[in-house]
């Protein structure tokens, strides 16, 4: 194939080499003017073949590897890709219809995100190069994974910076806005258009699954970011007394939805849980579970410590509420703080309120979030299970 070149510096070709996608402004000796998403051949600085990689100049992060072989990047190999995907969730999910299919560079898909709500996908796409190659991969889509329907919900922060404004709409059949779900027996809604990201957390299933097995009736339980109330309806399937808290007006409406579609009563209010936790928790305290799990506040390193600083303040108001024996489930969304970090952070606010604590689990995003140790970006959720000892 005829293809622009990019040339990376010398040293810099090996992590390509070993798996890893993603080629940063300072890794690049040369490549062309005026690259928007178009192919192009990565070569090391003897002009030796790497992979054939996506290429925007303007971006932080100038190519994506797609490939390690000569190959084109046609229908035939996203079907290839695809059909792997598929292949890893079928085997390791159990007791649900909803399913992340594809997870872009940690299934080798640079910037292409779609979601399997009972048949009916929803895609993001993140990046220039998945945007340019679409006549390719949509029709391996829809022939590997045989939707009812696609919906893009290409809304997200960060697709200016490729250079790409927000799309959203159906790309194939009638998609619905929401599609209901079942997940461990429980019935829920999914607002593929009104809702948030594409409509729902997949990625905290194994945490919430485990939630549900630990609670016991009559616990009381804090779901703080509660967003469509899993964690709450689990917690309440089990018996406990539950209230979940969002900001979010969207995310109470359907919470509520989803109780009563279950026949559960959590009560759900729409509040900061910031100011939630420091002033209205004493009043309902003591909990036996508190779950936090904010939203991704650093995407980039230099917000590092505005995460720290929020996961600090949760901890440090909860922890007093917090009965001895009780748990608090800590949990970061962002790959920028490591689980060292988090640890730390909430070591420094359980020494500040004179209370110790004891890591009891440490939970991720679940499987169909898969994290290949070659891109240690791909883990980005991590779950602290953190028991009161005194
Ligand atoms: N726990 C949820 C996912 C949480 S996503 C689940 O398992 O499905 C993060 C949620 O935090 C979003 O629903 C967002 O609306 C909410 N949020 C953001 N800032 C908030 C704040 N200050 N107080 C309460 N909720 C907030």
């Amino acid at each position: 194939m005829d293809l622009p070149e990019v040339v990376i510096y010398r040293g810099r070709e090996k992590k390509l080499r070993s798996f890893y996608p993603w080629v940063q402004k300072g890794e690049v000796k040369s490549m062309p003017e005026g690259l928007e998403g178009c192919l192009v051949r990565v070569v090391d600085h003897q002009r030796e073949f790497i992979g054939i990689g996506t290429a925007t100049n303007r971006s932080r992060f100038p190519v994506r590897v797609w490939s390690l072989k000569d190959e084109p990047l046609d229908q035939a190999f996203f079907q290839e890709r695809i059909r792997a995907a598929l292949d890893h969730r079928n085997l390791h999910l159990r007791d649900t219809n909803a399913r992340r299919i594809l997870f872009a560079e940690a299934d080798r898909l640079p910037g292409l995100i779609v979601d399997d709500y009972d048949g009916h996908f929803v895609v993001q796409v993140r990046q220039k190069g998945a945007e340019m190659l679409r006549e390719q991969w949509l029709p391996a889509l829809i022939a590997e994974g045989k939707p009812k329907s696609v919906y893009e919900k290409s809304d997200m922060l960060g697709r200016e910076e490729e250079g790409l404004e927000p799309t959203v709409g159906a790309l194939y059949g009638s998609p619905p806005s929401e599609v209901p779900i079942q997940e461990s027996g429980l019935d829920l809604l999914v607002p593929t258009h009104e809702g948030l990201k594409t409509g729902y957390y997949l990625d905290q299933r194994q945490t919430r699954r485990r939630l549900g097995e630990l609670v016991k009736p009559g616990d009381k339980v804090i779901d703080t970011f509660c967003y469509s109330g899993a964690f709450s309806l689990y917690a309440t399937r089990a018996g406990a007394d539950c209230l979940g808290i969002d900001i979010h007006p969207v995310a109470i409406q359907t919470a509520e939805e989803n109780a009563r579609r279950n026949r559960l009563k959590p009560t759900f209010i729409q509040a900061n849980a910031f100011e939630w936790l420091e002033h209205e928790a004493k009043i309902h305290a003591p909990f036996d579970w508190v779950i936090l799990d904010p939203p991704a506040i650093a995407k980039k390193r230099g917000e590092k410590n505005s995460l720290k600083w929020a996961i600090w303040k949760l901890a440090y108001f909860t922890l007093p509420h917090l009965k001895p024996g009780g748990t608090v489930i800590v949990c970061t969304c962002s790959y920028q703080l490591s689980i060292q970090e988090t640890l730390e952070t909430v070591r420094l606010a359980a020494a500040d309120q004179g209370i110790s604590l004891s890591l009891d689990a440490i939970t991720l995003q679940d499987v169909d979030h898969p994290a290949p140790i070659a891109f240690p970006e791909a883990l980005y959720l991590k779950c602290l299970w953190l028991r009161r000892l005194s």
